[in-house]
C-alpha cells in the first residue's frame, strides 16, 4: 500500500486571534490619524474578528469605514514593524496623559500590581497592550471593517457610549471571501427581518418590548410543532396539565424564587389586599398538583407536561427579537420519580430530545454539569447518585457528553445540549435538570413499598427551550423555507386564467378537508406574478391548474425551489402530501 500523504497545509505565521488583534491595533493607528483628538477603549480579539471601541464625537459611518481601511494599508506598508516596550505604571500614564487618553489611564489602574506594563508601537502610534501580536504588519493577510455600534464603556450602562467599530481578518483572501458570504447569509436570515417580509410575528410600543404577537403565519408553524410535541410526549408517556398564570406570592415564598429570582420576577400586583405575582416558571405549580393528594410508589414516575407560559424581567437593552423576551412559553415538563427510576426517566428525555432535534436537522452536543463549588444544597451522596444516574443515562443512549464541571445548578446536576444550526452557530436550548431542592422545600413525599414515606426526586426538563426562542432560531436556521410539515401554508393554488378559479377552490377545499394549510390566489393578476409571490412567501409547493387539469382531475406541481413543473393526478399530490406531513420530513426544507 502506497503510503497516504496528508495534505499539504499552510502553516499560519501566527494564530488568527493574534492576527485579528494586531490588525485592531491597525486600525486603531488609522482612526487616529484621520480624527484626531480621537480617544481609545479597547480592542480585543473576538470570535469572528475583532472590534475597537473609540470614543469620536463625530458618528462612523460606511465610508468611514472604507477611509479608514485605505489608511490601514498605507500604515501596513510605511510602518509594518510592531514593537513592544515595557514600562513602569508611572511612565505608562505618563504617556497616555500626554497621549490624552484617560479610558486608558483608567485601564492602568486595572492592571494587577506586579504584573509588568508593555506598549506596542507601529510607526508614531502605540498602545498600551499586553500582546502578543504579529512581528510585522506587512505579512500576507486580509481584513474587512464590518460595521459600527454603540457599546458602553466597560459595558456599564451609567459611563459613557463609545463606538465599537467591528472588523475581521484572514490570512487567505478565500477564507475573508467565505466569512463575508456567510455573514450576509446570517443577514438575510435574521429571524426579524423575515419576521417582517414573511409577515410572521411583531412587537408593539403600545404593549412594550419583549413581548410578542404572533400572525396567522407563524401561529399556524407553531400550533404544526404543538402537534408535533404532544404527540412525542404522548408517546413518551406525558400526560398534560394546565397552571395558571398568576398566584399568591407566598406559593413563591415557599419555592425560593422570591428569595433568589426576585430580579427577574414583576412587581406584586394586590387581590383583596393581597400580593400576588405572575408565574416566572412553572414548576411550583405542578408541584401543587403533586401535593393535591397522597402519592404512592406505585404510581411513579409521574410525567407531566405544559407549554406553560412565563413572565420575566429582562433590561430593555437586551432585548432581541424572539429570541430574548420578556414573555415566553415553556416546553416545560417535570417528572417525579424515585432515585432507582432516575437514570432511566433521564434517558426517556435524552430520547425525546434527540427525536425532537433530528427532525429539524439539528446536531447538537450534550454537557454534563456537574456540582457548583459553592452554594450547592443536597448531600454529596445524592449529587454521586444524580450524576451517575445522569452519565448512565447517556450511556443507554449511547451518546457521548462534555463536561461542564462545576457548571450544575445549586439544586442539582444537569445535562445542556447546544444544537448547531444550518450557519454552524450554536445555541443552547433544551435542559434536564435533576433538583433535590423543590421536592424539600414543598415536602414532597409518596408512600414507598414499605410503608415509610421517602422524597421524590424532581426532573425539570424543557426539549425546546421557549417557544419564542426556538421558533426564533427555526426561522434562521431554515431561512423562512419551512419543511412542509410545519410550513405556515403548504401549498398555494394558481389558476392559469380567472376562468379556472373554481376547480382551484375545489382542489382547496379537498385539501382543507384534510386539515392542509393551503390558499388559492383568486385575485386578479398574472399567473406568473403569482408564482413569483408564492415563491417569495416560500411556500413549499404551488398548485397549477388550467382547463386541461380541470377536465383530467390534475394539478401541475412546483416545488418551492425548482422550475419544472409536474403534472400529476391530484390524487397523486395528496397522497405525496400526506406522507410528507405524517413522516415530518425535512424534504423542501
Ligand atoms: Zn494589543
Ligand atoms: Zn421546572
Amino acid at each position: 500500500m502506497p503510503k497516504v500523504e496528508a495534505a499539504p497545509q499552510v502553516a499560519e505565521p501566527f494564530p488568527l486571534s493574534t492576527l485579528r488583534h494586531s490588525v485592531s491595533h491597525l486600525m486603531a493607528s488609522a482612526v487616529a490619524k484621520l480624527y484626531p483628538g480621537v480617544q481609545f477603549g479597547f480592542g480585543p480579539a473576538i470570535e469572528h474578528g475583532f472590534y475597537y471601541d473609540f470614543d469620536l464625537e463625530q458618528p462612523l459611518s460606511e465610508p468611514d469605514l472604507r477611509r479608514i481601511e485605505k489608511e490601514m494599508e498605507r500604515i501596513a506598508k510605511r510602518s509594518p514593524r510592531m514593537e513592544c516596550v515595557e514600562v513602569d505604571r508611572e511612565e505608562a500614564k505618563r504617556r497616555l496623559r500626554a497621549a490624552g487618553q484617560t479610558y486608558k489611564v483608567e485601564a492602568v489602574d486595572s492592571i494587577p500590581e506586579g504584573e509588568p506594563i508593555t506598549f506596542y508601537r507601529h510607526g508614531d502610534w502605540e498602545d498600551l497592550c499586553e500582546g502578543p501580536h504579529v512581528d510585522r504588519l506587512d505579512r500576507d493577510f486580509h481584513f474587512k471593517l464590518l460595521n459600527v455600534a454603540g457599546a458602553y464603556w466597560r459595558g456599564d450602562e451609567t459611563r459613557p457610549m463609545l463606538q465599537r467599530v467591528y472588523g475581521t481578518a484572514f490570512w487567505r483572501r478565500e477564507d475573508l471571501d467565505a466569512h463575508l458570504a456567510w455573514l450576509e447569509e446570517v443577514v438575510q436570515r435574521d429571524h426579524r427581518k423575515l419576521g417582517s417580509e414573511l409577515d410572521l410575528f411583531s412587537t408593539h410600543g403600545e404593549v412594550g418590548g419583549g413581548f410578542i404577537f404572533w400572525h396567522p403565519n407563524l401561529a399556524s408553524l407553531r400550533r404544526a410543532l404543538e402537534e408535533f410535541w404532544w404527540d412525542e410526549h404522548t408517546r413518551a408517556g406525558y400526560r398534560p396539565v394546565y397552571t395558571p398564570h398568576v398566584a399568591r406570592e407566598t406559593l413563591f415564598e415557599v419555592s425560593g424564587h422570591l428569595q433568589n429570582y426576585a430580579e427577574l420576577m414583576y412587581a406584586p400586583m394586590e387581590i383583596e389586599e393581597q400580593p400576588y405575582r405572575v408565574k416566572p416558571m412553572n414548576c411550583p405549580g405542578h408541584i401543587l398538583i403533586y401535593k393535591s393528594r397522597g402519592r404512592s410508589y406505585r404510581e411513579l414516575p409521574l410525567r407531566w407536561a405544559e407549554l406553560g407560559t412565563v413572565y420575566r424581567y429582562e433590561r430593555s437593552g437586551v432585548l432581541h427579537g424572539m429570541l430574548r423576551v420578556r414573555g415566553f412559553t415553556q416546553d416545560d415538563a417535570h417528572i417525579f420519580c424515585t432515585p432507582e427510576q432516575l437514570a432511566d426517566e433521564i434517558a426517556g428525555v435524552c430520547e425525546l430530545i434527540h427525536k425532537v432535534l433530528t427532525t429539524f436537522g439539528f446536531r447538537y452536543t450534550a454537557y454534563l454539569a456537574t456540582r457548583p463549588a459553592e452554594n450547592a444544597i443536597g448531600s454529596d451522596e445524592v449529587w454521586a447518585m444524580a450524576t451517575d444516574a445522569l452519565r448512565r443515562a447517556a450511556a443507554m443512549r449511547g451518546m457521548a457528553l462534555e463536561l461542564d464541571e462545576g457548571g450544575g445548578a445549586f439544586y442539582g446536576p444537569k445535562i445542556d445540549f447546544k444544537i448547531k444550526d444550518a450557519l454552524g452557530r450554536e445555541w443552547q436550548l433544551p435542559t434536564v435538570q435533576c433538583d433535590f431542592n423543590l421536592p424539600e422545600r414543598f415536602d414532597l413525599a409518596y408512600t414507598d413499598a414499605d410503608g415509610r414515606a421517602k422524597r421524590p426526586i424532581m426532573v425539570h426538563r424543557a426539549v425546546l427551550g421557549s417557544m419564542e426562542r426556538f421558533v426564533g432560531t427555526l426561522i434562521e436556521h431554515f431561512g423562512g423555507r419551512f419543511p412542509f410539515w410545519c410550513a405556515p401554508v403548504q401549498a398555494a393554488l394558481i389558476p392559469i386564467r380567472e376562468e379556472h378559479a373554481a376547480y382551484c377552490r375545489e382542489l382547496e377545499a379537498r385539501l382543507q378537508a384534510e386539515l392542509f394549510r393551503v390558499e388559492a390566489l383568486l385575485a386578479p393578476g398574472h399567473m406568473n406574478n403569482k408564482i413569483k409571490e408564492a415563491q417569495r412567501q416560500r411556500i413549499p409547493f404551488m398548485l397549477v391548474a388550467g382547463g386541461r387539469e380541470a377536465e383530467e382531475g390534475t394539478v401541475a406541481v412546483r416545488r418551492r425551489d425548482t422550475r419544472e413543473q409536474e403534472v400529476m393526478p391530484f390524487e397523486a399530490f395528496l397522497d405525496l402530501a400526506r406522507r410528507l406531513r405524517t413522516s415530518r420530513s425535512l424534504e423542501l426544507a
